[in-house]
C-alpha cells in the first residue's frame, strides 16, 4: 500500500489523482510550476489537500514515496529527472487510477479518432443499460471518476503521454486505431519512440485480454511484424470488414450510423467489436449506433446557406485527419485550412485536392507552406485572418451543391484560443450569415 504521493501538475488529471489518494488515506501533496485554476484551488482546499504553485519545493517533493505526473508535464522536465535520480517511482495518472480499480477497462488510443471511438463505445454501453463511465482524456480523469464513484466498466481515452508513465496498467480490451506522426516534439522527433509509446497499451495484457487494432495501418502492422510480443487475443480490423457498411450478425442488415466518412466506419467497427466482446446483443448495438451524437468540431454539419453546406472539422489539427475529411467529401469543396503548422507534409492530400477542392481559403498568420504546395493545383487561393471573411468569401465563390469544409491540418494558436474557439467562431459566423439571408 502506498503511503505518500506527490502529484506534479495540478490540471484535471493531477486534481483527480489527489482526490483519489485522499480517498484512500494516502498522504498527498500537489506541486505545480505554474498556477492552478481557481476551481481546482478551491477543490484542494475543500478536501484539505496541501499544494504549492509557481515552482517546486524540492525538499517537500523529495519526501514522497511515489510521484504521479500529469500528462502535460514533459518527460524531460527537470523536476522529473531529479526525482528519478533520487530513485522515486514516477507514474502517470492512469497507472495510479489502475491501482485502485478492479472493474472492466476498455482503453482506446491512436493518433486520431480516440474521442469519437471512446464516446461511441460509451454511448452504446450506456444505452444498453451498463454501469459504465468514460474518462481519461475525455471529460473527467480516470482518477477523479474513481474518487467519486465505482463504475463496473470504464471506457478510457488514453494519450501516448499517459501511456508513457504506466507500469501495470492492463486494460481488458485495448484498442489501437492508427499511428501517424503527431506530438513528435515530445518523442525526440523519433517516430519509433512514439510508436513504442502507443503499443504500451497492450504490454501488460495477457491471454484473457483482447487487443483490437487497425490491421491496415502501416506503422502498426510493421511494428507487429518486427516481432513485438502481444499476449492478448488479437483482433485486427481490415477495411474489407467495413467498407460496405457494418453488418449485424442477426441478419437484420447493416447498422445505421450517425457519423460519416471511411474513418468513422473504422471507429464504429472497432466499437462494435468491443461491445460484442462484453456481451451486448446485436439489437443493443444497433440502438446505440443509431442514437449517437458526436462531440462538436468533428465533421460537424452547420447547415446550409444558399444551398452551400458548411462543415466544422476544427479538431482536424493534423494532416491525417484532413485526409479522412477530404476523403469523406462528395461535393465540390471549398477547403479552409491553416494555422500553426507542426511540420506538415501536405503531399498525401494532393489526389483529393485535385479531385474535389475548387478553392482553398487559408486561415492563418503564416500561410506560405499551404500556398506553395497548392498554388499550381487549386484555381482560387485566398488568404485571410478573419472567420467572417471565410464565410463571406465562400458565399461569393461557392454555388449551391458545394461544401465549405473547415479542416485546418494545423493547431489554432496563431489566431484562436484553441480548436474549440476556432470551431465556435466558424459556427457563429455561419449562423450570422444564415440570419442575413
Ligand atoms: P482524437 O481524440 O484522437 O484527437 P477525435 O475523435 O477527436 O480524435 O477526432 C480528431 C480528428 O480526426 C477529427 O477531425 C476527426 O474527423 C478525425 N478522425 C476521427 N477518427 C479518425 C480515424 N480513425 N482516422 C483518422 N482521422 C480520424
Amino acid at each position: 500500500m502506498i503511503k505518500s504521493v506527490v502529484i506534479i501538475g495540478g490540471g484535471e488529471s493531477g486534481i483527480g489523482a489527489a482526490l483519489l489518494a485522499k480517498k484512500h488515506g494516502i498522504d498527498v501533496f500537489v506541486s505545480d510550476s505554474g498556477t492552478l485554476s481557481e476551481e481546482y484551488r478551491q477543490t484542494l482546499n475543500f478536501h484539505m489537500i496541501t499544494f504549492e504553485e509557481g515552482g517546486h519545493d524540492f525538499n517537500r517533493v523529495l519526501v514522497t514515496e511515489v510521484v504521479v505526473k500529469s500528462p502535460g508535464v514533459p518527460e524531460h522536465a527537470p523536476i522529473l529527472g531529479m526525482l528519478k535520480e533520487k530513485g522515486k517511482k514516477v507514474i502517470s495518472e492512469i497507472e495510479f487510477g489502475h491501482l485502485f480499480y478492479s472493474g472492466l477497462t476498455i482503453a482506446v488510443t491512436g493518433s486520431n479518432g480516440k474521442t469519437t471511438t471512446s464516446g461511441l463505445l460509451y454511448h452504446i454501453l450506456k444505452s444498453a443499460g451498463k454501469n459504465v463511465a468514460i474518462g481519461g482524456n475525455y471529460g473527467k480523469s480516470f482518477a477523479r471518476i474513481l474518487a467519486e464513484s465505482t463504475p463496473k466498466m470504464m471506457v478510457l481515452e488514453v494519450s501516448s503521454f499517459q501511456l508513457d508513465g504506466i507500469e501495470t496498467f492492463k486494460p481488458h480490451i485495448a484498442i489501437l486505431l492508427n499511428i501517424t506522426p503527431d506530438h513528435l516534439d515530445r518523442y525526440d522527433y523519433k517516430m519509433a519512440n512514439y510508436v513504442r509509446s502507443k503499443f504500451r497499451i497492450t504490454e501488460n495484457q495477457d491471454e484473457d485480454d483482447f487487443f483490437i487494432f487497425n490491421g491496415d495501418d502501416p506503422e502498426i502492422v510493421h511494428h507487429i511484424k518486427k516481432g513485438f510480443s502481444i499476449k492478448a487475443k488479437q483482433i485486427p480490423i481490415h477495411e474489407s470488414m467495413y467498407d460496405q457498411g457494418i453488418t449485424s450478425k442477426d441478419n437484420s442488415g447493416n447498422f445505421e450510423l450517425t457519423i460519416f466518412g471511411k474513418h468513422n466506419l473504422l471507429n464504429a467497427k472497432v466499437a462494435v467489436e468491443a461491445c460484442r466482446l462484453v456481451g451486448l446483443t446485436e439489437s443493443e448495438i444497433r440502438v446505440g449506433l443509431s442514437t449517437f451524437i458526436n462531440l462538436p468540431h468533428r465533421l460537424e454539419s452547420c447547415g446550409k446557406i444558399n444551398g452551400i453546406e458548411f462543415i466544422n472539422d476544427s479538431k482536424a489539427t493534423n494532416v491525417d485527419s484532413v485526409f479522412y475529411a477530404l476523403q469523406a467529401m462528395q461535393k465540390p469543396t471549398i477547403w479552409v485550412a491553416g494555422g500553426t503548422d507542426k511540420g506538415n507534409d501536405y503531399a498525401v492530400l494532393m489526389p483529393f485536392v485535385k479531385e474535389k477542392v475548387k478553392a482553398l481559403i487559408c486561415l492563418g498568420v503564416d500561410n506560405r507552406k499551404l500556398v506553395d504546395t497548392f498554388k499550381d493545383h487549386i484555381e482560387h487561393i485566398i488568404e485571410t485572418q478573419s472567420v467572417d471573411e471565410v464565410i463571406s468569401t465562400s458565399l461569393k465563390i461557392g454555388e449551391g451543391g458545394d461544401v465549405v469544409l473547415l479542416s485546418p491540418a494545423c493547431a489554432s494558436f496563431d489566431l484562436f484560443k484553441n480548436y474549440m474557439d476556432r470551431g465556435d467562431q466558424f459556427k457563429s459566423a455561419v449562423e450570422h450569415y444564415k440570419n442575413l439571408n
